[in-house]
């Protein structure tokens, strides 16, 4: 049973190929015809998944559902959340209102031909919402019938983020008007004067097991949830390797080789405390 004081967390995947990244001089053209081990990697996710007993919620891009339903199918079958992830990683940015619109249907469609259930959550490619979006990013979702959206890094970085938005998970209001769209922004923790991520992506395989811990347990405390956020190939050391400049480089990789074992050691600590978002919504967050 959900405790009522939010105490519990989520697992959120973003099922997408090893080449699905938005560096600069990356053309997603360029590798989409490369064959992957993306299923054997979600097969170990599932693995890993069913041995500690959690069940997550996977953010799958359109693309991969149109062309690898059986992954889709596996997951679902497995007792896992499937939300988008967008169709084809293409970041909210570029994107104008109605362009998003159609993004976002297309890859709902897909996977909701594939389960039979409807999809209530949405996750920006690269947190790649900006304030410029805001105006008709949720409203947009909401449009479409989606309950949540976890799209959203409150804080500035190289790549992504909207220093002021709100940190904690909350209902929009734009133009006056409460949208019914919760957001769970990407938690972040103050260090050093900045505010930055702990729960997932590098900073998962960057951080110490102790003080990722730590950290959710503080938010916890305050009954705030937090989300772990991973990819597939970030458990996958025999990836093909992307052209990347240094820095890039360090954020893409750093960590790989251990990062499954960190998974497993955060999922086990936190035991009991992880449901999937689709269960949380309309619990006292
Ligand atoms: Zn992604």
């Amino acid at each position: 049973m959900i405790n009522n004081k939010s105490t519990y967390n989520f697992l959120t995947f973003d099922i997408e190929e090893w080449f699905h990244a938005n560096f600069l001089g990356v053309n997603l053209e360029d590798y989409s015809e490369l064959s992957t081990d993306l299923e054997k990697n979600v097969d170990r996710l599932i693995a890993v998944c069913a041995e500690i007993n959690v069940y997550s919620t996977c953010f799958i891009l359109g693309s991969v559902a149109e062309n690898k339903p059986q992954i889709v199918k596996k997951l679902y079958m497995a007792g896992h959340e499937i939300a988008s992830h967008g169709y084809n990683h293409k970041l909210v940015y570029t994107m104008t209102g109605d362009e998003f619109r159609k993004d976002l249907q297309k890859s709902c469609t897909i996977i909701e031909n594939i389960t039979g259930e409807k999809v209530l959550g949405y996750r920006a490619p690269s947190w790649s919402v900006k304030k410029e979006n805001l105006p008709w990013f949720y409203t947009i979702l909401e449009e479409a019938g989606l309950k949540y959206s976890s799209s959203v890094y409150p804080a500035h970085t190289f790549l992504y983020g909207i220093p002021c938005f709100t940190r904690k998970v909350h209902y929009p209001v734009i133009n006056g008007k409460k949208i019914n769209v919760l957001e769970m922004p990407v938690p972040v923790v103050s260090l050093l004067g900045k505010y930055l991520g702990f729960s997932g992506g590098f900073y998962l395989r960057f951080l110490p097991v102790w003080f990722i811990n730590r950290t959710i347990r503080n938010f916890n405390y305050k009954s705030e949830p937090v989300f772990i956020y991973l990819h597939p190939r970030e458990i996958d050391v025999k990836q093909p390797k992307l052209k990347l400049p240094v820095f890039e480089d360090f954020i893409h990789y750093w960590g790989i080789n251990s990062c499954e074992k960190k998974l497993r050691k955060i999922l086990i600590s936190l035991s009991g405390k992880i449901v999937r978002i689709r269960d949380s919504l309309n619990k006292t967050l």
